[in-house]
């Protein structure tokens, strides 16, 4: 491809930058206008266990998810329209998403004899209205891939697994599901080791990276949110990184944080209460109860049980099956004492990895 041409895609795609950015300011107008009337409504109640963890609500409003879609189910509420991509290259096809307000996932497969760097596939499809900050992924051919004589798509299972935070918060808003006026912080701080001081983020990471390793082992395909600290993906957009790989399990790895120094021990949350989650409900239950059932053998850790959960942003906006662990109490001198040490560590991804495997039905 000539220099020329790519010169004059370049101007064609500022051209429709601008116009999309026009677009989605007027959206963001009515949204605004809609949420004006909704704040004010009653706070919805919800029965949360004492810990914090993991999402902290910072505007309340009527959070019925069928009253706010119903309100906001225009297409006022989409304003971006997801541009063709494929053929493009894959740098290019990045700047020309961020600036229209979405975020990028790009995933090399090997080259071959295609072309390097170009977008190969792309997922939403063209023409797929989203809202600001959604997530595309973009297949691209990657040089450095390794080639694998596999299908370009994974046979076997997916896993996403979501390291919990990462190492600044972002307080921006955004909706606590699809079409909501409730707001929440895009990603919270997490929790810092009482006396270690060491911060959730490295730590949910660590454990993260560890469970990734044994179900690669077993030839699960694993998806990361990130694999670094310095990231800034809001809990919507991870999960739509779990949405877009059509994950069979989306796996979000926590550690917990209480008032109470003295509260120690492991809970698996799922998604349950509310119309989003409603379809991925039953199937994040089996995973859950599997998980907990088995880091609660791999570690002696105290059982704090199953929680439901209708009020995370992360869970209301996957439509895959979900569940969030919860490895243990940093704000526990003794836990968080254990938690830092490698051989525990091994424990709670020993235990994490059996349960999934267990609900994805591979035998070890
Ligand atoms: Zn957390």
């Amino acid at each position: 491809m000539g220099k020329r041409s790519r010169a004059e895609r370049l101007v064609k795609v500022r051209g429709r930058r601008k116009r999309i950015a026009l677009v989605a300011g007027a959206a963001a107008v009515v949204v605004l206008a809609i949420g004006g009337v909704l704040v004010g409504s009653a706070l919805r109640t919800s029965a949360e266990p004492v810990s914090a963890e993991p999402e902290t609500i910072m505007l309340a409003a009527d959070a019925s998810p069928t009253a706010t879609r119903s309100a906001l189910t225009s297409e006022s509420v989409l304003p971006v329209e997801v541009p063709p991509l494929t053929g493009m290259p894959v740098d290019e096809a990045t700047v020309l998403l961020e600036a229209v307000g979405l975020a990028v996932t790009r995933v090399g497969t090997p080259a071959g004899e295609l072309t390097p760097g170009l977008v190969i596939d792309q997922s939403p499809e063209p023409g797929e209205r989203l809202t600001a900050g959604s997530v595309v992924t973009l297949t691209f051919a990657d040089p450095e891939a390794v080639v694998s004589t596999a299908t370009p798509r994974p046979a076997g299972p997916v896993v996403c697994i979501d390291p919990g935070h990462q190492a600044t918060a972002d307080t921006d808003p955004e909706p606590v599901g699809p079409g909501a006026a409730e707001t929440k912080a895009k990603v919270s701080g997490g929790g810092t080791g009482v006396t270690t001081g060491v911060r959730e983020h490295e730590l949910n990471l660590v454990i993260s990276l560890k469970v990734k390793e044994r179900l690669e082992r077993y030839g699960v395909t694993v998806v990361m949110t990130r694999t670094t600290a310095n990231v800034d993906i809001s809990n919507s957009q991870r999960a739509q990184v779990a949405n877009n790989a059509r994950a069979d399990l989306f796996l979000r790895i926590h550690a917990d944080s209480s008032t109470n120094a003295s509260v120690s021990g492991v809970s698996t949350l799922y998604p349950g209460g509310n119309d989003w989650v409603a379809p991925i409900r039953l199937r994040s239950l089996r995973a859950a109860g599997l998980i907990q059932r088995e880091v609660l053998a791999s570690t002696g850790a105290t059982d704090r049980s199953l929680a439901e959960r209708a009020d995370i942003a992360g869970f209301n906006w996957a439509t895959v099956p979900s569940v969030l662990v919860e490895t243990g109490f940093l704000s526990n001198p003794a836990e968080d004492k254990k938690l830092a040490e490698e051989a525990y560590q091994d424990k709670i991804a020993d235990g994490i990895a059996r349960g999934v495997l267990r609900y994805l039905g591979v035998t070890e």
